[in-house]
């Protein structure tokens, strides 16, 4: 499908020299991958982008170097001084000159071999660091770069810095970024000729290059050219992408989808409670959308425990009252055997057959799911997207219900709905973030949209405190009349530090405290933690055994006890609004009284502060995700970042709002003009697609 000029991009990143199994699992951790990749690609190099520069560029004599400052050195190397026996704190130092004055390239630990290979005697080198001076000599502690002069143009005079993991070095990255720029073919303008000229904006590999081999400084930013350009090309193929989707949508003729309502009655009736008013409504706007002969393509927003899951049930129910098949895919495995478990008990009453698929199942059991699959034997497939391998076939899938979207990318969001035979897959997508206006258009294009207003009945409200940490010891005695009282507890420890293992270690640290003061009842769940592990560790905590549930952020979406009735957040002042609201929403499911504790260390930032005070003071998702979106700006509100799921790629810039509303408005008329993208700017277009992963949006295009 994809053209095989373009194969290059999508290779695995081991075919860039240099980079060997072992860093491509440093590289995993470190760039954002979409759902679904598990190696790093090449493409995943090119757009991880720099921060800054260093600038190597000066390249004085010795004697008149500015110690302190980042230089590059032409130097004759003199004399190897290894350090004395024995003494293995002393420096290993190498002695070189100019024609100017001496300085010691001094290395610690060093590895005698590497340095009398890299700086034989009597040899001319380049080299790249910061100089200092040391007493009255110059010195150079571990030279960023040193150089043959044959070399010389491996050091890079302006070198980008990116954003690393411990083990992966700049120097490694700087020379991968080099490579993946020179992988980029010679592609096609997919932009309007005099749009980029009006703004100066460079050509796609031209601007590549700028940033990961600049010439000037000023080009590595996000609101120079180049970036700005690329930032275009994704926002633009992201538009043109839901342009096509609503195009196909409006020419297709879809199937008619409508059930006598046998099973949804039967469901209905093994419920323990009846569908809220705003639940009808959003099943009604759905069975109409379904019975319409064209596609639907439908966003269900609710807050968290607003009760999406049994709309989802309903929605997929008609589905097979209409003699096929649904899906319902969630973003994380603990989340997909929650629904199994939730929709199990309903849909067996019902006499629905429902399959579990994520990546835990293999072999035998994976085949025997999938040929169930294809013959039709499963009616409803839950799973995580382990639904997109391409094996995965279905025999009638009529309806895709995809769970907290904002985890997922475009590309797969349409690569669910391909598993239709004929295109015409109806898809339901919910949320729990509230997303306001602008950024709907940006994520999700121009869809329909259903809304659950209210809360199930019986609902308490949560009372929400912020806390200093130095008031821990207080709050653990309330915790343990709480206890007393048969309270269940979330406790929540964030990401400290981008490195899952001190993440890890405060969540640690903490259920140890906790074991000791409350005992056994603690549970400490992990992102490092198998899944069986993992689903053991919920089972107990939702069976009441464990009564203190330590967790990283693994439990932010979606999980559903309803006997926790307190949330403890660790460090509240990292979280984002967002995702603080997600997190309390875990509570005040059931019918006790709950509690949302925000743990702070002090001082806090001002926009900390707001952050804790809206929490203190509303529930209402909609406001609070108003608020979220003044306090940080657009591009971050949907969770992305803090969840390692890239939202975009490049497009987070400056001045992203005005160039979101230009690509909407260029991909509208590229479409009124060129419905079948046959122009050459079309065609080219169809490439812009390919490169930022909307494969599926080319597809669905040529389908129509
Ligand atoms: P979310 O919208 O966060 O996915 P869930 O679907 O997990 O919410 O529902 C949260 C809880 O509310 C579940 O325990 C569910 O059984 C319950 N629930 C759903 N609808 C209703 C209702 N109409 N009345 C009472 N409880 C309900
Ligand atoms: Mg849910």
């Amino acid at each position: 499908m994809r053209p095989s000029f373009l194969n290059p991009l999508f290779a695995s990143a081991q075919t860039i020299s240099g980079i060997g199994p072992r860093l491509i699992l440093l590289l995993k951790k470190c760039l954002a991958l979409p759902p679904g990749v598990t190696e790093p690609r090449v493409v995943d190099l090119l757009w991880h982008m720099p921060t800054g520069v260093i600038d190597r560029r000066t390249e004085p004599q010795l004697a008149s170097a500015v110690p302190g400052t980042i230089v590059t050195l032409q130097l004759r190397v003199l004399k190897h001084k290894p350090p004395p026996r024995g003494n293995r704190k002393a420096p290993y130092k190498v002695t070189c000159e100019d024609d100017t004055a001496r300085i010691d390239l001094v290395f610690f630990h060093a590895e005698r071999k590497f340095i009398e290979k890299q700086l034989p005697e009597g040899e001319i080198r380049f080299v790249s660091g910061r100089i200092e001076r040391y007493g009255e000599a110059l010195q150079m502690a571990h030279p960023d770069y040193i150089v043959s002069p044959e070399a010389r143009d491996e050091l890079p005079m302006l070198e980008p810095v990116y954003p690393l993991t411990a083990g992966l070095s700049g120097k490694i990255m700087v020379k991968a970024a080099r490579q993946t720029v020179e992988r980029v073919p010679d592609l096609p303008e997919w932009q309007d000729e005099r749009w980029l000229e009006a703004r100066g904006w460079p050509a796609f590999k031209d601007a590549l290059n700028r940033i990961h081999r600049p010439a000037d400084a000023q080009d590595v930013s996000n609101g120079a050219g180049p970036w700005q350009r690329l930032a275009y090309d994704e926002l633009l193929a992201g538009q043109l992408a839901f342009a096509l989707v609503r195009q196909n949508l409006k020419t297709e003729r879809g199937r008619r989808l409508s059930g006598d309502g046998h099973l949804r009655t039967k469901i209905a009736s093994a419920l323990p409670f009846t569908l809220t008013s705003s639940q009808q409504t959003a099943l009604g706007e759905i069975a109409e959308d379904l019975a319409a002969p064209h596609r639907m393509l439908r966003l269900l927003q609710g807050d968290v425990g607003s009760g999406k899951t049994v709309v989802a049930l309903m929605t997929m129910a008609i589905a097979v009252e209409a003699g096929a098949q649904a899906a319902l895919m969630a973003p994380t495995e603990v989340l997909a055997r929650q629904h199994l478990e939730t929709i199990a008990p309903l849909a067996e009453s019902a006499g629905l057959r429902i399959a579990l698929l994520t990546g835990r199942e293999k072999g035998k059991a994976r085949d025997r799911i999938i040929e169930d699959l294809t013959t039709g034997k499963t009616d409803i497939l839950i799973g995580t997207h382990a639904l997109f391998q391409s094996d995965v076939t279905f025999k009638d899938l009529a309806v895709a219900v995809i769970d907290e979207q904002h985890r997922f990318g475009v590309h797969q969001r349409l690569a669910l709905q391909a598993k239709g035979a004929n295109d015409d897959t109806n898809v339901l997508v919910m949320t729990a973030t509230p997303i306001p206006r602008t950024l709907l258009m940006t994520h999700y294009g121009d869809l329909d949209v259903s809304k659950l207003t209210e809360k199930p009945a019986g609902r308490k409200p949560i009372t929400t405190k912020a806390v200093p940490l130095e008031l821990l010891e207080r709050l653990i005695d309330r915790v343990r009349v709480q206890l007393a009282e048969g309270a269940q507890i979330y406790w929540v420890c964030p990401l400290i530090e981008s490195s899952e293992l001190t993440d890890l270690a405060a969540a640690e640290e903490r259920f140890a405290y906790l074991r000791q003061i409350f005992g056994e009842g603690v549970g400490l769940l992990h992102g490092g933690l198998s899944g069986k592990e993992k689903d053991e560790t919920m089972a107990a905590f939702a069976a009441g055994q464990l009564k203190i549930l330590v967790a990283t952020t693994v439990i932010e979406v979606g999980v559903n006890v309803p006997n926790a009735n307190i949330m403890v957040i660790e460090h509240a002042e990292r979280f984002g609004l967002a995702q603080l609201h997600q997190l309390r929403g875990r509570v005040g499911r059931g019918t006790r009284e709950s509690f949302c504790m925000l743990l702070y260390k002090a001082p806090l930032g001002e926009t900390a502060e707001q952050r804790l005070k809206m929490m203190e003071e509303t529930e209402d998702g909609f406001r609070i995700a108003e608020k979220d979106l003044e306090l940080r700006g657009g591009g971050e509100i949907l969770g992305a970042r803090q969840s390692g799921a890239p939202g975009f790629r490049v497009a987070e810039v400056p001045g992203y709002e005005t160039l979101l509303a230009a690509a909407r408005d260029d991909a509208t008329l590229v479409l009124s003009k060129d419905p079948n993208l046959a122009s050459p700017r079309g065609k080219a277009l169809r490439t812009l697609l390919y490169v930022f992963e909307c494969d599926e949006a080319v597809r669905l295009f040529r389908a129509a």
